[in-house]
């Protein structure tokens, strides 16, 4: 039996469903949501349907967008010479809050994980071998997160360009093994850049 009235327990179950937020904490959010008016309330729903509907895939890098291609593909000032690949979009938010890498990027929208049954295929690598064919790029910088995963998923790709002479990077481990690359400060990530070595 619930301890809540049917609409407030399913509040609690979908938050709940939020990476990072267990029980006690959906059910916080969930009073605090009741607490707010409706306009408020209306603005925060009509948020989270804007997002989903409104962003896509970028065609070019596979960055989060609201336009296509996107505005860091669409610019003009950027060096379209050096590509950093990187797993989330979340990372390329982290990387451009340096404000020192001026390349273009490609999100792979995950790693390599033969344990949870995600294969080469399965993330953005094909388009990223297409997009290097008949482009001018000279340099690929593998910024995958220092885990098991990321490693795997860095060889897999280094593997793949190498033959067609491109420079192929890896990001210096100023990041902690294991850690991930959004939850790095901004001074390591530079460091990491900076610090890559040819693979
Ligand atoms: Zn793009």
């Amino acid at each position: 039996m619930s301890y809540y009235a049917k609409p407030l327990a399913r509040l609690i179950k979908e938050l709940s469903r939020l990476p990072g937020i267990g029980n006690k904490s959906a059910q916080r959010l969930a009073f605090y949501i009741l607490s707010l008016d409706k306009r408020e309330v209306t603005d925060l729903a009509s948020a989270i349907l804007e997002a989903k509907e409104n962003l896509k895939y970028c065609g070019i890098c596979g960055n989060l967008t609201d336009q296509d291609p996107c505005i860091l593909c669409e610019d003009k000032g950027r060096d379209e010479k050096i590509i950093c690949v990187v797993e989330s979009p979340k990372d390329v938010v982290a990387i451009e809050k340096t404000r020192e890498y001026k390349g273009g990027y490609h999100v792979l929208h995950g790693a390599i994980s033969p344990m949870d049954g995600i294969g080469p295929e399965d993330i953005n690598i094909k388009a990223l071998i297409l997009r290097l064919q008949n482009s001018n790029v000279e340099e690929v910088i593998l910024a995958t997160n220092p885990n098991i995963e990321g490693e795997a998923t860095a060889m897999y790709i280094a593997k793949l360009i190498k033959p067609s002479g491109i420079k192929v990077t890896r990001i210096a481990h100023g990041i902690p093994v294991g850690g991930d690359l959004d939850y790095s400060d901004e001074v390591t990530l530079v460091k990491a850049l900076e610090g890559r070595r040819l693979l």
